[in-house]
This record gives structure tokens, C-alpha cells and sequence, in this order.
């Protein structure tokens, strides 16, 4: 679909109601600093370019004339279309529709057929064209999420250590489909979900911590993602926390968040602690020796009290408390958001890292704030959708 080319008033009135909405005249006159005469005419104008509607005052108030009159209630036009997105990791893509109030509407995960790039955009193909049938010609916009450095202003993947001949990629073919598109680096994708629709809807400075098959960070300042001058900020995962460890990085050097956190790193701790005589039922256990299984079995196994899982998931929870610890001091954000596989270990392991983060914290640099992200796996998508929305509507990525 064509894209709007929204004036700055009318697109931070449109971007307000898709995170915050439905709003009142009055409450998006105070959010934005504009008179409530100017909102007005505003509001008037986009509900004339059915980007938003008006909310029968009777759904959200007693339905007198009076109140009626003080207070219409707008809301994005959900009826506008949706967004595809593509969240692509080595071995697997959701692909989701997400409407134009955020909210899913479909999502399914599919493996992929292999991880060099020639397979991948064959099966994107495949996929999008599948899609698209079924979601109709309202697509506003496709978004893309995958591991490692993006370029979002040329739409290229800059590099990905996971994934074979990922130098350089360019997604600005997939504009064929869609005028608008949009690539995201995974950890800065949740942390938009976060922002759009997650916790982060009443945070405007704070961090995503996604602890996965890798280790990345969204850097959320605000209200804006955080790239750094070359697309690579957030590299939480090789912020090094034990520089005498044995565990060697992905990377190369020693001692990174990573290498005590990620998936592989999990399960290539276990794997070293069953050849040491150390006895632990978790070592029978089916789903030991599946890296994408390593945090759900140490949950299970934690949770019944084994030896083997408490000091590991208390290693884990002290490096990350650490790494917490400084990138409290770096930002001072309102608020830590640890998700990802990690997840898995249940609200305690959220009292473990702050534990930690009180021996070191500078208590000048504001309160500890750390919790698990919202109950909400479409997290990452909403994030795409969000950016897609917002360049369907004459914004920057
Ligand atoms: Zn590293």
C-alpha cells in the first residue's frame, strides 16, 4: 500500500494512539505539548485519512450526553491493514501478522530449510507470497528480524556469525512484495515490542537484555532505539565479566556475558560438569544434549532441588548480575527487561541477579528495576510492527 506522508503533528498523534491509545483530546494535549485546539483539528484530519476513529464513548463511559461531549475517545483504525514480519533465526522463522493496533493476528513458526542465504530468501519467498494470500492486499509493510549487525537505512544485514554467506545481505529486494520495509537487529526488535506494546509502554529509558541462542541488548533512550554510530551498540553478550574464566566467546576472547549465558554456553557447561563424576539426575534427563533445550531442563531440575543446577543457575545469575550492575551505571535506565530463553528460570532467578547487582550497585545511579518481560511471545513481531508502522506513516526507522 502507498504511504502516508503524515505532517510531524499529525504522526506523533497517530504514533501516541498505536502505543498508548485509545486517548482522550486532553490526554494526548498534555502527552504531546499542543493545544487542545490544535489536537483537535488534528484529530479530524487523520480520522478524515481513516488512519484513526472515534471510540463509542459508550464503551468507556456512562452514556450521558454530557460526558460524551467532554470526552471522545480515539484509537487507531485497526480496519487500516497490518504489517508481515519475519522473525529469522538459524534454524527456524515466525512469521506473523500483526494488525494495525499491534495486536496479532496470526503466527506460525516453520524450520528453516538451511541457514546459508540462498535458502533462506527462497523460502522468505515462498512464505510472504503465502501470507499475503491469506492476509489480503492490506499489507502495510513487511519487517524482518534476524542475529547480528544491521544496517537499517540501506536494509542490509551487516553480519551474522550463525548463518552461512550473511556479509552484507540486502533485504531491499523483498520491496517487490511491499513498498515498506524494514530489517531489525533481534534484540532491537523486542525492545520496540517492549516499548510499543509490552512494559516498556509506560518506560521511555531502559534495557532489553534477550539471553537466547545469542546474547544482545536493545538500548531503548528515549522512546528511541539506541544503534550506535555503526549499527552495533548493544553488545551486551561480549561485555567480559570474568577475564581469568575458562569459557572462551564465540568471539574469540575470554569470559564474556555470553559464554556464561547463552543457550550453548548452558549446555556446554553441563556437558563438562557429566564428565567431571559429579552425579545429577539432569544428566538422564531426555532433553539434556539439546541446546535449545539447556534453560528448560535446568529450570525443571533447578525447581526439584538438583545439586548440578543450583550452582549453575547461581553462575549464571552472579555474571549476569555483574554485567547488570554496570549497564545500571552506564545508562541509568528506568528499568532492566531480562528475556529470552533465560526466562525459563522463574521469577527467583530475577531475586538471584539483583542479589548480586547490591554488592556492586552505586546506590547514587537510582533504584535496581529488573523484571522478566510480559507474559507475550509475539513480543518481537509487535517490535517489527511498530517500526513498519511508523515508516508507512512518513517516519524514521
Ligand atoms: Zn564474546
Amino acid at each position: 500500500m502507498k504511504r502516508e506522508n503524515l505532517t510531524a503533528g499529525e504522526f506523533s498523534i497517530v504514533s501516541r494512539l498505536l502505543r498508548k491509545g485509545p486517548l482522550a483530546n486532553i490526554e494526548l494535549s498534555t502527552s504531546l505539548g499542543l493545544s487542545a485546539s490544535t489536537v483537535s483539528l488534528l484529530l479530524k484530519k487523520l480520522t478524515g485519512k481513516r488512519l484513526i476513529s472515534e471510540i463509542q464513548a459508550e464503551h468507556y463511559l456512562k452514556p450521558t450526553e454530557e460526558s460524551q461531549r467532554r470526552r471522545k475517545t480515539f484509537a487507531v483504525n485497526q480496519e487500516l491493514g497490518y504489517a508481515l514480519t519475519a522473525e529469522i533465526d538459524y534454524d527456524h522463522i515466525v512469521l506473523s501478522r500483526i494488525g494495525f493496533d499491534l495486536n496479532p493476528v496470526s503466527s506460525r513458526k516453520v524450520p528453516t530449510r538451511g541457514n546459508d542465504r540462498t535458502s533462506i530468501f527462497d523460502q522468505l519467498d515462498d512464505e510472504i507470497a503465502v501470507e499475503l494470500k491469506s492476509g489480503g492486499e492490506r499489507c502495510l509493510g513487511l519487517g524482518f528480524s534476524l542475529p547480528g549487525h544491521v544496517d537499517v537505512k540501506s536494509l542490509t544485514s551487516i553480519r551474522n556469525t550463525r548463518m552461512k554467506n550473511w556479509q552484507d545481505v540486502s533485504f531491499a529486494g523483498f520491496e517487490s512484495f511491499c513498498s515498506t520495509v524494514i530489517i531489525e537487529n533481534l534484540a532491537n526488535a523486542k525492545a520496540a515490542g517492549e516499548y510499543a506494546a509490552g512494559y516498556g509502554r509506560e518506560l521511555d529509558d531502559f534495557l532489553f537484555l534477550n539471553v537466547d541462542n545469542g546474547t544482545g541488548m536493545g538500548i531503548v533512550i528515549h522512546g528511541e532505539l539506541y544503534r550506535g554510530a555503526r549499527f552495533t551498540a548493544g553488545e551486551a553478550g561480549h561485555v567480559i565479566v570474568n577475564e581469568e574464566s575458562e569459557n572462551i566467546c564465540t568471539c574469540g576472547n575470554r569470559g564474556c556475558l555470553e559464554s556464561y549465558v547463552s543457550n550453548k554456553s548452558v549446555h556446554t557447561r553441563l556437558l563438562r560438569l557429566k564428565t567431571s563424576d559429579v552425579d545429577s539426575g539432569l544428566f538422564d534427563d531426555p532433553d539434556f544434549g539439546i541446546i535449545e533445550r539447556a534453560y528448560p531442563l535446568l529450570a525443571r531440575h533447578y525447581a526439584a532441588g538438583d545439586k548440578v543446577a543450583y550452582l549453575t543457575v547461581n553462575e549464571i545469575a552472579h555474571h549476569m548480575g555483574l554485567a547488570c550492575a554496570s549497564f545500571l551505571h552506564l545508562f541509568a535506565p528506568e528499568k532492566i527487561i531480562i528475556g529470552g530463553a533465560v526466562t525459563e528460570l522463574g521469577e527467583g532467578f530475577i531475586d538471584l541477579v539483583v542479589n548480586c547487582m547490591r554488592r556492586y550497585h552505586l546506590p547514587w545511579q537510582g533504584p535496581i528495576n529488573l523484571s522478566f518481560p510480559a507474559d507475550n511471545s509475539h513480543v518481537g513481531a509487535q517490535g517489527l510492527a511498530y517500526q513498519v508502522f511508523r515508516k508507512h506513516l512518513g517516519g524514521t526507522v
